[in-house]
């Protein structure tokens, strides 16, 4: 199987959270979609490995993704390491995505920054044609980073305001980590995931006001954009 698109990230809902109302979006555009979780998520204070990939299983579903898989990264640990970098590049190579969403390179937990290093140096790797590894050469067209998380102004945005509701219905699939029982609430430990329902709405709301829509998704590319019509471009001036 080949994809359009690959969403790269290192926790399973860290896709949904910053870059699901695109894959939604991508997905009734005709094109085939997919999310590589670099770790199964089994440092999460909340729930199991096991109820998380069930989660993760379902939030694929309600997202419409052809293909989610994991290159298991030990969770907290993520590091551009020559050995996950090799994992990254099969995958990149078996799936031949012509684009792949990274995390933003700076962010304040460490498995996300590296998870933008080791996705960006994977996608690299995957197109060297000496390198001793399975499969056809093959490197992604473009990198897109998200960014919803980290305030700088984003490249583009992508108006999501229809995929709102069923990207919301992804990202509380993950039932383990947004509603927890009630014996797991009083925790010593605090968690802002708490919160994340509420920010989530307000931070797509913020994006999409910038576009003039209801709800929108971030994205950054270190490439200039190309224009070809000046006079159709989208997003009120004045
Ligand atoms: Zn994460």
């Amino acid at each position: 199987m080949t994809l359009d698109l690959l969403a790269i990230a290192a926790h399973p809902d860290d896709v949904e959270l910053t870059c699901g109302g695109t894959l939604l979006k991508s997905h009734a555009q005709g094109y085939k979609t997919g999310i590589l979780d670099l770790t199964a998520g089994e440092m999460g204070t909340r729930g199991t490995p096991e109820i998380r990939a069930k989660e993760a299983g379902a939030a694929a579903k309600i997202l419409k993704v052809s293909w989610r898989g994991t290159i298991n990264v030990p969770d907290s640990d993520v590091q551009p390491s020559r050995q996950h970098k090799l994992s990254l590049a099969r995958v990149i190579r078996e799936l031949r995505p012509r684009t792949v969403i990274l995390p933003y390179w700076e962010a304040r937990h460490p498995d996300h920054y590296h998870a933008s290093t080791l996705g960006y140096e994977g996608c690299f790797l995957a197109g060297l044609k000496q390198l001793a590894l399975e499969g056809e050469p093959y490197r992604p067209f473009k990198i897109l980073y998200c960014t919803s998380f980290e305030g700088m102004p984003p490249t583009f945005i992508v108006d999501i305001t229809k995929q709102y509701d069923t990207r919301r219905r992804a990202i509380l699939a993950y039932r383990s980590q947004f509603r927890p029982a009630k014996s797991e609430r009083r925790q010593r430990v605090f968690l802002a995931i708490d919160e994340l329902d509420n920010r989530m709405d307000l931070l797509a709301r913020h994006y999409g006001a910038l576009i003039g829509v209801k709800y929108g998704e971030p994205f950054l590319q270190k490439e200039p954009m190309q224009v070809e019509d000046v006079v159709n471009l989208p997003v009120r001036s004045i």
